[in-house]
């Protein structure tokens, strides 16, 4: 892919990323995204919606920032997708 901005072959790497949620900063450490020498950073969109998920379940309540290793916020989608699982299969053993 080449970067909109200055047509540039973007280099992939890991970025530490901001996100904040009820006023508390949020670090994403180590997510997967394409740099550019411009200083332009892209993040795929499903990492970016993995971001904005776990986001919503951290606990931020007395904090003032959190910083977050990207490799655990895979760990937490993962369980949740276990627990999606199990509920469709007592669904299904309902009927
Ligand atoms: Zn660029």
């Amino acid at each position: 892919m080449l970067c909109p901005f200055c047509g540039t072959k973007l280099l992939l790497g890991k970025q530490t990323v901001k996100r904040s949620i009820r006023k508390v900063s949020v670090y994403f450490n180590n997510v997967p995204a394409e740099v550019c020498r411009c200083g332009e950073v892209f993040i795929d969109e499903r990492i970016a919606s993995n971001l904005s998920y776990v986001l919503k379940r951290l606990d931020v309540e007395g904090k003032t920032y959190l910083v977050v290793d990207y490799n655990d916020v895979l760990g937490i989608i993962q369980e949740d997708d276990e627990i999606s699982v199990t509920k469709e299969t007592l669904l299904i053993g309902a009927y």
